[in-house]
């Protein structure tokens, strides 16, 4: 009998497929590698950020800089480590100077985020920041609906502002704390 694939060896595979690929051909020359995600690929839980930043970029990983560090604060308060989880982008080469991902980016990285969380299949995506909301969730504003589970196509999603919007501004800080204790009991009720 042939041997199922694990969904970490169907996540190495597509990471390597995209390595290969001609996606954003300017943001990857400009690149230093591609940042394809993170975390534990059996997960109940996937994050979904904007694009990565310098450290990112540097390291290969989502999420390790200054916004990275917050999340991980904001993980540890509902009881969460990044083992836990699994964290990528909506884009994966670094944009020049950190601006935000173009339409025809994203769009060109959506068919290859969507592979991605069709092979990790987890119970509740959280979309952090407009750019993961506006692709997989269209048509709606993050100031109206952050914090509010959403179905959409069969699957539970939570937006929540970006944590490099929250950092250095009081209310929103304190906004997406409160929304992030939110996830337990959203994920408890999907699973019952
Ligand atoms: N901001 C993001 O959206 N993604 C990262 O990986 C880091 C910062």
């Amino acid at each position: 009998m042939a041997n199922v694939p694990t969904k970490q060896q169907l996540l190495d595979e597509l990471k390597e497929r995209i390595e290969q690929a001609s996606i954003t051909p300017e943001l990857k020359k400009q690149a230093t590698q591609l940042v394809f995600g993170d975390g534990n690929a059996e997960a109940d839980i996937v994050f979904i950020g904007e694009a990565p930043g310098k450290n990112e970029d540097e390291q290969g990983k989502p999420f390790v800089g200054a916004a990275g560090k917050f999340l991980n604060e904001m993980l540890e308060m509902i009881g969460l480590q990044r083992e836990n989880i699994y964290i990528t982008n909506i884009v994966k080469y670094r944009p020049p100077n950190n601006r935000d991902p173009l339409p025809d980016e994203k769009e060109a990285f959506l068919p290859y985020l969507q592979e991605q969380l069709d092979i990790i299949a987890p119970k509740l995506i959280v979309t952090l920041g407009r750019h993961s909301m506006d692709v997989l969730l269209p048509g709606l504003k993050i100031s109206q609906v952050h914090g509010q589970p959403k179905r959409y196509k069969d699957q539970v999603y939570l937006p929540l502002f970006h944590p490099a919007a929250a950092l250095y501004n009081g209310g929103m800080r304190q906004t997406l704390i409160d929304d992030f204790a939110l996830i337990p009991a959203i994920l408890q009720k999907i699973k019952n």
